[in-house]
């Protein structure tokens, strides 16, 4: 799925490795935590429409389950691969612990480009894939959600194959899910949402006026529409967004809410095929000179070593898994920029995830109120605290934040011991 040639495992392994240096981890527990803990690849046959029969590859890899159940969301993309989804994996380990959700982290995705598959092969592939995962996923042991072209609907179809092959309804097995069959109030919005209470929170401390800040955001799905509107509301311009396609510019700052109705009252469409504003393209979104934030809010390994150089936003915001590489990400901090990394940014999706399940498992549901203040104080505590740490240390917040989680996470291997 990357752009570049960056393997995101090695990434998040070379991640994983400076913060054992820094915390001083003891090397059997960093080896330990360099392994995920279960891998599983899955020929997955969809019968299509035609009658022909077509193989997908499909992965899930449970990263680490000291702290609880797993928990991580699966995607859909052509350029889905083992290594993709061991980082993803990875990094939702350390998310989880940084938040102090009850979860280690899973990650899991099928190598496909869902808009060649019609809506009864995409269920079909949803329902064989979740059938296929049957012994390894469960309310007690690892519980999905969407990720990149995965939504509510396939997290139904999920929950329905899974509740048909134990006998009983089971909500708690998958989260994200329409709010008609357990799904939270919430959820949908709440990774950008996050990602704006992040933004705020940042703003507040450099003393920045919401109404003096211009900003770009590549990604305009889930996480990238939400953080628009949200950054919108809050009184921001949003003077780029982007899709695959390529992206929209108005220097003046794009009219948000009508673009974002746009988005959901279309979409199969592509923001190239948008009537108005200037085009940019995606590589020009990231460098674009006139903006002071930049949320990356699409893929991992967008900002690199190749083009860090050239980008000017003081703040990045990292919306999405594992946007900068680590080289990349030395680089703007050797130019005194801010990189909020993703396990604290963009948590706010995993942190109403966590909270749909314990609604689910207690069958009571809450107001979306109460669900957003929860959420903005977590999101709040866990950045203050990163924040706080990466001043007193003098480190990244991204060292700040994986200090805080390998260690709770390593607490917790030697506290349990290893087995037998
Ligand atoms: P999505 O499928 O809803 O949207 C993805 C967006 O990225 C789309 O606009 C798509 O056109 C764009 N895109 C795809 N390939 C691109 C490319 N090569 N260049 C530029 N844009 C491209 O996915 P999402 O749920 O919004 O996820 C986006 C990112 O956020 C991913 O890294 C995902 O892992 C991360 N994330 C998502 C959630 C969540 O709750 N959905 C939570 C945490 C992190």
């Amino acid at each position: 799925m990357l752009s570049t040639k960056v393997n995101p495992y090695e990434m998040a392994v070379k991640q994983l490795e400076e913060v054992a240096s820094f915390i001083k981890l003891k090397p059997s527990i960093l080896e330990y935590l360099k392994h995920p803990k279960r891998e599983f690849i899955i020929s997955i046959p969809v019968r299509m429409d035609d009658g022909s029969v077509k193989i997908f590859t499909g992965y899930r890899v449970q990263h680490n389950f000291a702290l609880g159940p797993t928990k991580g969301g699966f995607r859909y993309h052509p350029d889905v691969t083992l290594d993709e989804v061991r980082a993803l994996a990875m990094w939702m380990t350390w998310k989880c612990a940084v938040m102090d959700l009850p979860y280690g982290g899973a990650k899991g995705g099928v190598k496909v480009d869902p808009k060649q598959l019609s809506d009864n092969e995409l269920e079909r592939l949803t329902r064989r894939y979740a059938f296929e995962l049957i012994p390894i996923i469960g309310p007690e042991k690892d519980i999905p959600a969407p990720d990149v072209n995965t939504n509510p609907r396939t997290m139904a179809w999920f929950m329905d194959t899974y509740s048909m092959s134990v006998g009983y309804t089971s909500p708690g097995v998958v989260t994200g899910k329409p709010i008609e069959i357990g799904g939270s109030k919430g959820r949908v919005e709440a990774t950008g949402k996050g990602v704006v209470f992040i933004l705020n929170e940042v703003l507040n401390r450099l003393g920045m006026n919401p109404q003096d800040v211009r900003i770009a955001i590549q990604g305009f799905g889930n996480v990238g529409t939400h953080a628009a509107f949200d950054a919108y509301k809050l009184g921001c311009k949003i003077v780029a967004v982007s899709d695959v396609s390529g992206g929209l510019y108005e220097p003046s700052g794009l009219d948000i809410p009508t673009l974002f109705d746009w988005a959901i009252q279309n979409p199969n469409k592509h923001l190239s095929s948008y009537p108005e504003y200037s085009k940019i393209t995606n590589k020009d979104l990231l460098e674009l000179e006139d903006i002071d934030v930049l949320i990356p809010a699409a893929l991992e390994g967008v900002i690199t070593e190749n083009n860090a150089d050239n980008i000017k936003a003081k703040i990045i915001i990292e919306g999405a898994n594992g946007p900068t590489t680590p080289d990349a990400e030395k680089m703007l901090l050797g130019k005194g920029k801010i990189v909020v990394p993703d396990v604290v940014a963009n948590a706010g999706g995993v942190t109403v995830s966590y909270f749909e399940w314990v609604q689910d498992l207690q069958s009571f549901f809450w107001e979306e109120e109460e669900i957003n203040n929860k959420l903005k104080k977590i999101m709040v505590k866990a950045f203050d605290r990163v924040w706080t740490y990466s001043k007193e240390q003098n480190i990244s917040l991204r060292m700040a934040a994986y200090a805080y989680a390998v260690s709770k996470v390593a607490r917790a291997l030697e506290l349990r011991g290893i087995f037998p």
